[in-house]
């Protein structure tokens, strides 16, 4: 199994610890997990027989590309 290493690039939580587990769904391959950081930024998440992997990772919703 890999063992993830990476942060959240956002607040730095660990991504081996999912802050919330926002729905999870099965795949031809294994699961597709959505998470929410705790500081807001989501990411997807795929599991295998390898391991869990991050596919995609969003902007916290605060972080406001106008800078406000
Ligand atoms: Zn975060």
């Amino acid at each position: 199994m890999i063992q993830l290493t990476s942060n959240c690039p956002y607040c730095g939580w660990p991504d081996a610890e999912p802050f919330r587990v926002v729905s999870r769904h099965r795949t031809a391959e294994g699961e597709t997990v959505w998470t929410r950081c705790g500081c807001g930024s989501s990411q997807v998440r795929s599991v295998d027989e390898t391991g869990m992997h991050i596919m995609a990772r969003s902007r916290p919703p605060q972080a406001c590309p106008a800078g406000h």
